[in-house]
């Protein structure tokens, strides 16, 4: 699994962070999401699947594959 997110649609309403708070946080300048880790272990992504399913603005892209660690 690898995560894309679109920080400039994002509407700063915290619902990522809720439902996955090891993978996403908020910026303090202007709560919107910042991207703690591109490609989370196996354990995660069914709390990244809901963080995507519940963002009110499609913020976060969910990728088939590993790719390579950045
Ligand atoms: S749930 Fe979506 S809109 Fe809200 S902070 Fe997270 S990415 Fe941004």
């Amino acid at each position: 699994m690898r995560i894309r997110v679109n920080r400039t649609a994002c509407l700063g309403a915290g619902q990522c962070v809720l439902a996955a708070p090891l993978v996403f946080a908020q910026r303090d300048t202007d709560a919107t999401i910042v991207l703690l880790d591109a490609q989370p272990p196996p354990a995660l992504h069914e709390a990244v699947a809901t963080a995507a399913d519940v963002c009110p603005n499609a913020v976060i892209e969910v990728l088939d594959g590993e790719g390579p660690r950045e």
